[in-house]
């Protein structure tokens, strides 16, 4: 278990109901190279999430659509398997997944060296097999961990995690319950050494001490987070 220590600002504040400190992450667990097909792949788990990604590419992009002249193109799936939540989801695309699929492109893109691949196409499939809020996070998370075991050029990894406000206090690494309950939710992204943000969501409303607040926790959180995707990239290839 991860536990981030910072500075306890909500002293005397009311427990989590999974018993977590405010800036707690849940267990957290990556591998690398779990499918023999794809060119990249990761496997996550995190509290309740269990998540499956493979990269193919760069290859020779056929479909218009998806050539750029000078770059490589990234087209993203994220897909809710129907049996990975409490109520049955339906198979297929909604909303939903059409809008996680396109922030997860966007926030991976600035991490990779696209200009090295013109007219190439980058497939990343997320395939999301047990959910328990903060899907779209981990799915980022093990995404880069995926990009960089296909071997494709990058400046940095990229490493997501949510806060929110739960009972008036600002907590780490959102619950299903948490999410669905609590006041606000922040999806953030970080490339973690230069500490870029490339996601940056809000689903609720904070003041500006608490979005400051929740912004910086996040961001300890990606922190914590992008040792645990390295440490599954030197288990896979070696120190
Ligand atoms: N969820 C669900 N059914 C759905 C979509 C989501 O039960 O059709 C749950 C799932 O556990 C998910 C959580 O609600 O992780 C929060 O969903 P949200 O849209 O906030 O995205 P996420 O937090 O997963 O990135």
């Amino acid at each position: 278990m991860i536990i981030i220590i910072t500075e306890d600002t909500n002293l005397g504040a009311k427990s989590r109901e999974d018993g977590r400190a405010f800036d707690e992450l849940r267990p957290l667990k990556i591998e690398a190279g779990v499918l023999e097909r794809a060119d990249g792949s990761a496997y996550l788990e995190f509290g309740g999430n269990k998540i499956l990604v493979a990269v193919y590419g760069p290859k020779e992009s056929h479909i218009r659509r998806f050539q750029r002249p000078d770059r490589a193109y990234i087209r993203c799936r994220y897909n809710m398997a129907p049996f990975s939540v409490d109520d049955r989801k339906r198979p297929g695309p909604d909303r939903r997944s059409m809008e996680i699929s396109k922030v997860t492109a966007e926030a991976l893109q600035p991490s990779i060296l696209l200009e090295k691949y013109p007219r190439a196409l980058i497939d990343i499939f997320i395939e999301v097999l047990e959910a328990e809020g903060g899907t779209r996070c981990a799915g980022i998370t093990a995404a880069s961990v995926a990009l960089a075991d296909a071997g494709i050029p990058m400046k940095d990894m990229v490493v997501a995690c949510a806060s929110g406000k739960v009972n008036d206090q600002i907590v780490l690494d959102l619950s299903e319950v948490e999410d669905k309950e609590g006041q606000a939710d922040l999806p953030v992204a970080i490339m973690p050494r230069s500490g870029e943000i490339t996601l940056l969501q809000s689903d609720g409303s904070l003041n500006a001490g608490e979005f400051e607040k929740a912004v910086d926790l996040a961001v300890e959180g990606c922190q914590a987070i992008s040792k645990v995707q390295q440490d599954a990239l030197k288990k896979r290839y070696g120190e």
